[in-house]
């Protein structure tokens, strides 16, 4: 039976992309008895009617599934940050990190516009890529101008569902027109929001991109830390997973306790201070929240 995976949906159908093309499959009643709908990003199984047609009648379970924008089985998640204009933001960028290491996403950090930097501002951002890549995450600098880093950055798209996340205007479309230079997407910011009404319903779709897909629209716009636990989230900083078993309490929140293997790490330059400094600062939010609930 033919398969591929859903990379629209729109009016009731479902776009397959499969080896050879894009069926227009209908989904089946099947589907709403178990109460799951098809979404983009499924692999699926469809009974073809002609060359681009058919109907949906196997979903494969789901490896995972975001909410905003509504995709299944997303891998990896590109963080995308400008070195300046929006200026580097790294408390914006640990809190991404969070909210995606906790949705169980690969992420990718790719830091745009390194062009604009002049040479001691590049020394600074220099020294956060290498903090960034000593803690584990792939870093990638780009210059949609100069060229700089895209050999780089293609690979990364192969093989993978990826969501972009990031503030506008940060170089997300110019970087997927320099990918797929055929989409032409509109890039200033400003003429995207003119053109893109509060009303106006937003169609997810899975862009190819190598061997692998591209969400259209941004996800976690929503950055909160909805549904992560005080004790959860030193889980989502790597280095600070790293140390916690050290603790002397199993229920350490490394912010008061004594023989905290998290704060020795902190005092020996082990942890990044400004890491820390935005662990603590998400906890207390997470703890605010619990309170007013
Ligand atoms: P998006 O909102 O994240 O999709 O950002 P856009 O792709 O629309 O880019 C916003 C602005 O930044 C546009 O004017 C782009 O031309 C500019 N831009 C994007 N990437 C780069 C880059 O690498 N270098 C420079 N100098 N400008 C860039
Ligand atoms: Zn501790």
């Amino acid at each position: 039976m033919p398969g591929g995976t859903i990379i629209k949906a729109l009016s009731g159908f479902y776009y397959v992309k499969t080896d050879t093309g894009v069926v227009r499959c209908r989904g089946r009643g099947v589907f709403r008895k178990k109460n799951i709908s098809p979404l983009v990003g499924d692999v699926v199984k469809f009974r073809a009617e002609s060359d681009s047609e058919g109907y949906i009648i196997e979903i494969e379970s789901r490896k995972n599934e975001l909410v905003r924008p509504p995709i299944a089985n997303v891998d990896q998640g590109i963080l995308v940050f400008s070195a300046k204009n929006p200026d580097f933001n790294t408390t914006l960028l640990d809190r991404f990190l969070v909210v995606i290491e906790s949705k169980k996403i690969k992420p990718v950090i790719v830091v745009t516009k390194i062009d604009l930097l002049a040479p001691e501002e590049r020394e600074r951002i220099d020294k956060f890529r290498s903090i960034y890549r000593s803690i584990g995450y792939e870093t990638i600098f780009l210059s949609s101008k100069t060229g700089l880093g895209l050999d780089e950055v293609k690979p990364i798209f192969d093989g993978n569902v990826s969501v972009f996340a990031g503030q506008s205007g940060v170089g997300k479309s110019t970087l997927i027109n320099a990918l797929r230079p055929d989409l032409q997407l509109k890039t200033s910011s400003i003429s995207k929001h003119l053109g893109r009404g509060k009303h106006t319903t937003r169609h997810v779709e899975l862009l190819e991109i190598g061997s692998g897909f591209v969400a259209d629209t941004p996800g976690f716009s929503a950055i909160d830390f909805d549904g992560i636990g005080t004790g959860e989230l030193g889980m989502y900083f790597p280095e600070i997973r790293e140390k916690m078993p050290d603790c002397k309490f199993r229920n350490c929140l490394h912010v008061s306790e004594p023989k905290c293997a998290v704060k020795e790490a902190v005092e020996t330059y082990q942890i990044q201070s400004f890491r820390y400094k935005h662990y603590l600062m998400f906890l207390q939010e997470i703890q605010e929240r619990k309170q007013r609930y």
